[in-house]
């Protein structure tokens, strides 16, 4: 709590507590220090050490031949997309709710020139076996577009961070052998799911043919992503990365800060998953009429809330959260996302200590205080 003195003397001041999301995390002081003092070269003429550290770390960690340093986890996805597609016909399977499909700006369609087709994500990230199969369009109807890639995400964000059972990512990974097609992972959070698991992140990778995730979320590095799979699908999306513009020059000094990433900030993400847990949890024991959480689906540092939309609007109770009333007791502005009506999401980083968690849980507290007796005020209104 910090401490203003104004006109009423000494009073409490607000203090902010942004959940939002974790790209909001900022590069550690180490990650600053390595920046500054980074051996860097010209990584567009593959003459950058730092970049081909990172790359071979990264490589090695996840079990694959090969990886590639590029800008974010959207470039990543579109050159596994485009590279994976090597046919004018090639369709993408991809969830109804995957980031690919819902927040790259149609990037498949837009600029690899490949449609996508849906397959329903359940509540856990996966998505039916049986009507992935369906969705399967081999080459023999010259109707029909050729499935070339099968798209996973892990952790699922929309799902609030849930981790895909490795038996069911076993499961696709033998359906797309028997088609003959590739599996891509998503895997902007990948590394929670292997902290949650207690494994290798290589356990996880081995059931796709490439995987990227993100250094810039809950790693803490301050741009990047990392892009992985055998040596001659590294060869073509190395070259494909450069017409999207995305061939970089001194790329080290933002590589030394990744490598601080996967060298110090995978282990503790479990604080993440616990101080993401408290909060989930508190929302659950309030018994709200309103706001709900699935506790199942709270396994690592992403926490949906469900907001029953007959009750309340999800953009209200944001703003609430967010403002503090000369009134409030709790002088916490909590600042958390939305991108649907029913739902808002609580995302923990590095930076979010336990006072942070405290103060907001009180503030969610206290919001869905103020919503559940307005609900029921209204109710008693319209009984009268
Ligand atoms: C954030 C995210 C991405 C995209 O990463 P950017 O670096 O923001 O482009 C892709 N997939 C998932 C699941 C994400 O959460």
């Amino acid at each position: 709590m910090y401490w203003t003195v104004n006109g009423n003397g000494i009073v409490p001041d607000t203090f902010t507590v942004d959940l939002r999301t974790d790209t909001i995390s900022q590069p550690t002081q180490e990650m600053r220090d390595v920046m500054g003092n980074a051996v860097v070269g010209d990584d567009v003429y593959r003459e950058d050490p730092t970049v081909a550290e990172l790359e071979r770390r990264s490589a090695e960690m996840l079990g694959k031949e090969d990886a590639l340093f590029v800008v974010s986890g959207t470039m990543a996805n579109l050159l596994a997309i485009m590279v994976h597609s090597t046919r004018r016909d090639a369709e993408v399977i991809a969830g109804d709710n995957s980031h690919t499909f819902r927040f790259e700006q149609g990037g498949p369609a837009q600029i690899a020139g490949v449609q996508t087709a849906l397959v329903k994500n359940k509540a856990d990230g996966t998505f039916d076996l049986d009507e992935l199969r369906d969705k399967i369009r081999v080459d023999t109807d010259c109707h029909e577009p050729v499935t070339q890639l099968i798209i996973v995400e892990n952790t699922h964000n929309m799902c609030g961070g849930k981790v895909l059972p490795l038996d069911w990512l076993e499961s696709v990974q033998n359906i797309a052998r028997e088609y003959n097609i590739k599996v891509h992972m998503d895997g902007a959070r990948v590394m929670n799911a292997a902290v949650y698991q207690k494994i290798p992140v290589s356990e996880i990778a081995k059931y796709v043919d490439t995987i990227c995730f993100c250094l810039s979320k809950g790693l803490g590095a301050p741009v990047g992503s990392v892009l992985a799979g055998s040596k001659s699908f590294i060869e073509k999306a190395r070259r494909t990365r450069k017409v999207l513009g995305g061939g970089w020059r001194q790329a080290g000094c933002l590589a030394a800060a990744g490598l601080v990433a996967i060298n110090k900030m995978i282990d503790r993400l479990e604080e993440d998953h616990i101080h993401a847990y408290r909060i989930a949890k508190a929302i659950d024991e309030t018994g709200s009429k309103i706001f709900s959480v699935d506790l199942s689906t709270v396994q690592t540092n992403i926490v949906m809330v469900n907001v029953d939309r007959s009750k309340a609007c999800t953009k209200e109770i944001l703003q609430r959260m967010a403002t503090v009333l000369p009134q409030d007791s709790v002088r916490v502005s909590l600042k958390c996302s939305s991108r649907d009506p029913g739902l808002f999401r609580i995302v923990i980083y590095w930076e979010i200590t336990e006072e942070h968690v405290r103060a907001a849980i009180d503030k969610i507290k206290l919001v869905i205080r103020e919503f559940d007796s307005k609900c029921t005020r209204e109710k008693r209104k319209n009984m009268d």
